[in-house]
């Protein structure tokens, strides 16, 4: 005898977490089926939340859309579960010669009111004047693990987590439900981040995957901002920093000996010489062709669901976006995310 239930999801990274979530707000009968062996990119991410991005200093229209929203997603968090998901921090931006000028344009717009500081100040790290740079506003750090592992344990306070890897065979379509392992549900609904490329199912639709190293650091001069330039140090807890994040298209998911290198190198380039690598991790982005997520239903087959595609900014998008097809569930919120804008009908 199956277990049935409205919607099944499959994944729990920040897409299949915050989809749940909300559905469950809504008083939708969710359950979830994750993987415990295979990749997630949200537990080792940065979880760095900025408004203002890239070298060029660009205010995304996507990140606007969903940033205020995923703060508070976060903040509420916090306050629900008495810990420290998101942190605010003032972002320490080191400018080249190329990207001041962008920045003396740029402060002086109405969109930029808040988001940039008005003065090049000199950037000290470990007591020497390494960098010349500016602040930035309204950036907060997201301890990526921590929300991960709180959503899993409220999950399975609920009894809707179960660990286990879904495999194509394990897919069986019915006329009137969807049946995997031992569910029988309505809706199943694929977060699988970068494994989605593994599924035929998705075969047709256009994504890539890059990889990214990132390490764990401990600093004997503590910061308390983030600092930024190509590549950004995070503070997560007491003495605890996330340095990243190497580009690179590689299918291989082990962190490489050139990644590690890559980020020693540009720490020394930020002024850093005495820190204490913890850990190296490495993990895929799943990006489609035009940069933007897909979700909803697949065309030919409206009981097949997607929830992905976040590329490098899944931790502004995910909470919103999910909480908008909560509440329009199963009409997609906005039809431009279709994941059929893909197909040629
Ligand atoms: C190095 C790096 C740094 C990043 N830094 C940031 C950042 O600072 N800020 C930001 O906003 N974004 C960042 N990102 C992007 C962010 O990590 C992604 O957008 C986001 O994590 C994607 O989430 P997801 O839930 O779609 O996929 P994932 O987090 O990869 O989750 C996929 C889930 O599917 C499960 N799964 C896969 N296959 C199966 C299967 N067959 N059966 C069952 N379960 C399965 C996995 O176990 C996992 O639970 C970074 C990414 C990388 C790689």
């Amino acid at each position: 005898m199956k277990q049935k239930c409205d919607v099944l999801i499959i994944g729990q990274g920040i897409a299949g977490s915050c989809l749940a979530y909300f559905l469950l707000q809504q008083g939708i009968d969710v359950q979830i089926i994750a993987s415990p062996t295979k990749p997630n990119a949200s537990k080792i991410a940065g979880g760095l939340m900025q408004r203002v991005s890239g070298q060029y200093l660009a205010l995304p229209k996507l990140v606007q859309d969903h940033f205020d929203e995923a703060v508070s997603f976060y903040e509420s968090l916090n306050l629900d579960f008495n810990c420290s998901i998101i942190k605010p921090h003032i972002t320490h931006r080191i400018l080249d010669d190329s990207q001041v000028k962008i920045w003396e344009k740029k402060r002086q717009l109405e969109n930029y009111a808040g988001l940039l500081g008005q003065h090049l100040q000199p950037i000290t790290i470990e007591n020497t004047t390494t960098h010349h740079g500016i602040d930035m506003y309204d950036t907060y750090s997201v301890n990526t693990s921590l929300l991960l592992t709180t959503l899993e344990d409220y999950f399975c306070q609920k009894t809707i987590l179960h660990y286990d890897c879904v495999a194509e065979t394990d897919l069986k379509l019915a006329n009137d439900c969807v049946q995997i392992k031992d569910f029988e549900a309505n809706y199943v609904i694929f977060c699988l981040g970068s494994s989605l490329t593994e599924w035929s199912l998705f075969n047709e639709f256009p994504i890539i995957n890059s990889k990214g190293n990132i390490i764990s650091i401990e600093l004997d001069h503590p910061e308390n901002r983030i600092l930024q330039y190509d590549k950004w140090l995070i503070p997560i807890t007491n003495n605890c920093y996330k340095f990243g994040s190497t580009y690179t298209i590689d299918p291989c998911i082990t962190p490489t000996q050139s990644g590690y290198q890559d980020l020693i190198s540009s720490l020394h380039f930020f002024g850093y010489q005495s820190f204490r690598p913890i850990s190296i991790d490495s993990g895929h982005r799943c990006t489609f062709s035009d940069y933007k997520p897909s979700m909803g239903f697949l065309y030919n087959n409206p009981r097949i669901g997607i929830f992905s595609g976040f590329s490098s900014k899944g931790f502004i998008t995910a909470p919103s976006l999910a909480k908008q097809w909560s509440l329009s569930f199963p009409n997609l919120p906005d039809p431009k995310m279709s994941i059929n804008r893909f197909i040629n009908h």
